[in-house]
């Protein structure tokens, strides 16, 4: 009932003063950052000198910088590095939110070297529970390709472009067909395997404060394209 109050509320005012009051900013402006781990699929990896929790928390915090600047509204899934939040309530955090994009952050534990990014291409399944929709798959999987591209683009090099893929090539998403944050999530969402924190040169660059700051400002290039291009939609 007290929606209808607003809506009708929100209708009468947009009549009388000459910019939309209540505009859906939600759906255009508001990001949600998710700092991997530690969750219930674990701590994740661990390089010589920095942790997966710890560089996905770091960077985490300089692409909120980043997207403040930029005029985005932030809502990060975590409010501290150790904190033990599960996968769904990650999700939850981005749907609460009404997200443009959800953007989950981790490292990756390989033989390989470079950046990554993974959405959902099709629906899982989790206790039950089947998702994404086919509409959220769609959305997710044209922000990939935008987002990836303005990514390797604004990395000039300094990370090996390792490609997007689908949430089926990680481990859990090929046990689920998507992964649990894909399942739950009623937005667009992309996971970027930041860089293998297992790889020393890849690990050298996210322990600095000069490559945490080029893969926030990557990160924010790729996150500005996915939502103008969602917007065109
Ligand atoms: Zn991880």
């Amino acid at each position: 009932m007290l929606r209808y109050i607003v809506v009708l509320l929100g209708l009468a005012f947009s009549m009388i003063i000459p910019f939309p009051l209540f505009a859906d900013i939600s759906s255009t402006n508001v990001i949600c950052i998710d700092p991997g781990h530690p969750s219930e699929s674990g701590h994740g990896t661990a390089g010589r000198h920095i942790t997966e929790i710890d560089a996905a928390w770091d960077v985490s915090l300089l692409l909120k910088q980043d997207l403040i600047a930029d005029g985005f509204t932030v809502v990060s899934t975590k409010s501290s590095a150790e904190e033990f939040v599960t996968n769904k309530q990650r999700a939850e955090t981005a749907n609460n939110a009404h997200a443009a994009l959800m953007i989950r952050l981790h490292c990756d534990a390989d033989a390989g070297t470079g950046i990554a990014s993974y959405a959902p291409d099709r629906q899982g399944v989790v206790n039950g529970v089947h998702g994404p929709s086919q509409t959220v798959i769609d959305e997710s999987q044209a922000a990939l390709k935008v987002f990836h591209a303005a990514l390797i683009k604004s990395l000039d090099g300094l990370l090996a472009d390792r490609g997007m893929f689908a949430d089926t090539s990680t481990r859990i998403g090929g046990k689920q067909g998507a992964l649990t944050g894909s399942i739950y999530s009623k937005v667009p969402v992309v996971l970027v395997e930041m860089c293998v924190l297992t790889n020393p040169h890849d690990e050298a660059i996210i322990d600095s404060a000069d490559g945490q700051r080029k893969i926030a400002a990557a990160l924010t290039a790729g996150v500005k394209a996915a939502v103008a291009c969602e917007s065109k939609q």
